[in-house]
């Protein structure tokens, strides 16, 4: 099938930009529709009697080779099916599988309320969003009416989920449908020897209906024709789910020759949704010991996950155990994702935990997973910090850095315009390991201090506690020249930023000698004595800065005073204590 062009549907249109649909424009409508984002009757004049020529065309147009089957009610509505592609790249999949777990009227009051609780509340957090489960498969498994209806109804008066009668008992399903009056069910199933009871019940109930046929396509295609033919408006198919050697490959094989005829050979006697039943391998299974009954688990959530791949719409699951969810949900979320955008985050200033105006500050970029994955490493690690997401156009960093999205000029103009200056009283920056060629340029162009994190978010607490730590050694600020002044710290970071902030912030040229004391604080250094006169002395020595500096003086803060004696006779220099407060006016 060739993709809709937009001007086909536009010209169609009533091309008023009367904006009754909500939009400005036909052709803002148009985009709409051809995304899958709006329906049709949303445009009230294409209604009216002289565009009905054309609305019928519209509606011809517009509809999916694999036509969308709607089920459940208000913002628990769910749409199946409305595909137009076979392979997720060439579009994207516009309806995400639903996932239905099962429950029977054989279950108590108790049973079966516990069973919904723990299916609608159970979620997991991926990538910024909350995933859940989607709807709940009730099964008559008595074959009594009264005591299917009465499922039913403990059911609905506990959720307002969407819900899936499963019953070939035309009696049965008369009774639920009874109780579940106003809830749009779905149901499950009409077959070759109840179709024409059961396709009545769902033609005048106006609801949609499995017709299933397992193993046998033929038979399957014949009864959706004869369904819709009897005016039932709303099919998915079941082409039956089975496990075992040879009989996956049919049961994938079955799923895939559907779809294939829908979308690719424009059957419309198959362009319906697919149905997958991996609770059936539970049959005979209830009762069997704990070990038999996890591999049976296991085994159905690898077969709920190979049908999702193989274009199963809606799957029926009967396992109650949490961790079979987990890798389903996540499969769909990535699946469903739309590949022709990246999932992005807004850019922001992002305070973790309870940040200072001494917590470090990070950039990262705003690709979901990067952006999720390193606020979350660092919650974990309980580290307080500014993070800096970056507008990277929702790529990666290693992506971006290489693509130019992430760039110097980006980080500098995202820490000025985030006022990241006024939150911390540093001037330190830490970037990703995989963009560190942009250390210089950051630099350059920010007046900020680069620092090299780990590639991996998941270092960061292990890179703060050994790595994040000032240049030692004989550094600068401005053009200092040989009688510039020359100020003593530690590479501890917020002891290095209490002399050179000042001095940044003065505009000075002035010398920094930096002592290493493995990241200690002035007060703690003295106290673990991390620092002395022969530390400085050594630090003096190694970086040369006896012969750049003709000024022998050092200036030292109060923190250090009790040293000044020591350092005094260990190096020959004069020592002068001055506060931080101070330094600007010492400077000017
Ligand atoms: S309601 Fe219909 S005619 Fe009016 S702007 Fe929308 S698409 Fe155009």
């Amino acid at each position: 099938m060739s993709r809709l062009k937009p001007l086909d549907i536009y010209n169609l249109l009533p091309k008023t930009n009367c904006k009754e649909c909500g939009q400005d424009t036909c052709m803002a409508f148009t985009y709409l529709l051809i995304n899958h984002e709006a329906e049709l009757e949303q445009c009230k004049p294409i209604l009216e009697p002289k565009h009905k020529k054309n609305y019928e065309k519209l509606k011809e147009m517009l509809t999916p080779p694999v036509r969308p089957v709607k089920f459940g009610e208000g913002e628990h509505e769910k749409t199946i099916g409305g595909e137009e592609v076979m392979r997720r790249h060439e579009l994207t999949w516009f309806n995400p599988t639903v996932l239905a777990i099962a429950v029977h009227d054989e279950m108590n009051q108790n049973e079966l309320t516990q069973q919904v609780d723990l299916i609608t509340h159970w979620n997991t957090f991926y990538i910024g969003q909350n995933l859940y489960l989607d709807a709940i498969a009730i099964k008559c498994a008595s074959g009594n009416p009264d005591k299917f209806a009465k499922a039913v109804k403990t059911v609905i008066d506990y959720t307002d989920w969407p819900i899936i009668l499963c019953s070939t008992d035309p009696q049965c399903l008369k009774a639920a449908i009874k109780a579940a009056k106003g809830k749009k069910p779905l149901l499950y199933a009409a077959t070759k020897d109840n179709w024409k009871e059961i396709g009545e019940i769902a033609r005048t109930e106006k609801l949609p209906l499995v017709v299933s046929a397992p193993g046998d396509l033929n038979l399957l295609k014949s009864l959706a024709k004869s369904l819709f033919e009897a005016g039932v408006e709303q099919i998915a198919l079941d082409p039956g789910t089975y496990w075992g050697e040879g009989l996956l490959s049919d049961t994938i094989n079955n799923f895939t020759m559907l779809r294939r005829a829908a979308i690719e050979q424009g059957d419309k006697t198959v362009g319906w949704p697919l149905i997958g039943v991996p609770a059936t391998i539970w049959i005979g299974k209830e009762d069997t010991p704990e070990g038999e009954q996890l591999a049976t688990a296991f085994q159905e959530t690898i077969l709920a996950a190979i049908l999702m791949m193989r274009y199963a719409d809606l799957l029926i699951i009967n396992s109650k155990q949490l961790w079979t969810f987990l890798p389903l949900v996540i499969l769909k979320r990535n699946l469903y994702t739309d590949p022709r955008i990246h999932p992005a985050v807004e850019p922001e200033l992002m305070a973790i935990g309870n940040p200072d105006q001494n917590s470090p500050v990070m950039v990262t970029t705003n690709f979901a997973l990067t952006a999720y994955t390193v606020k979350s490493d660092l919650e974990q690690a309980k580290i307080n910090a500014w993070l800096v997401i970056l507008d990277t156009e929702g790529i990666g960093v290693e992506s971006a850095a290489a693509g130019g999205q992430f760039n110097a000029g980006k980080v500098a103009d995202t820490l000025q315009e985030f006022g990241v200056g006024d939150k911390v009283v540093h001037r330190a920056v830490i970037i990703p390991g995989m963009a560190s060629r942009f250390k210089g340029e950051i630099e350059d162009l920010s007046g900020w201090d680069v620092y090299v994190g780990p590639r991996d978010s998941g270092a960061i607490a292990d890179f703060l506690r050994d790595k994040y730590r000032a240049p030692t050694g004989l550094g600068y600020v401005g053009d200092p020249g040989g009688d510039s002044p020359v100020f003593l710290t530690t590479n501890n970071i917020q002891s290095y930023y209490l002399v050179k902030k000042p001095l940044l912030d003065a505009g000075a040229s002035a010398w920094l000698l930096v002592v290493d004391t493995g990241g200690l604080d002035l007060e703690s250094a003295v106290s673990e004595k991390k620092i002395d006169g022969a530390a400085v002395k050594k630090t003096m020595d190694e970086s040369g800065a006896g012969d750049q500096i003709s000024k022998k003086e050092l200036i030292v803060p109060p923190a250090l005073e009790p040293l000044k004696g020591d350092i005094e006779s260990a190096t020959g220099w004069t020592v002068k204590v001055v506060p931080p407060d101070k330094i600007p006016e010492l400077v000017k």
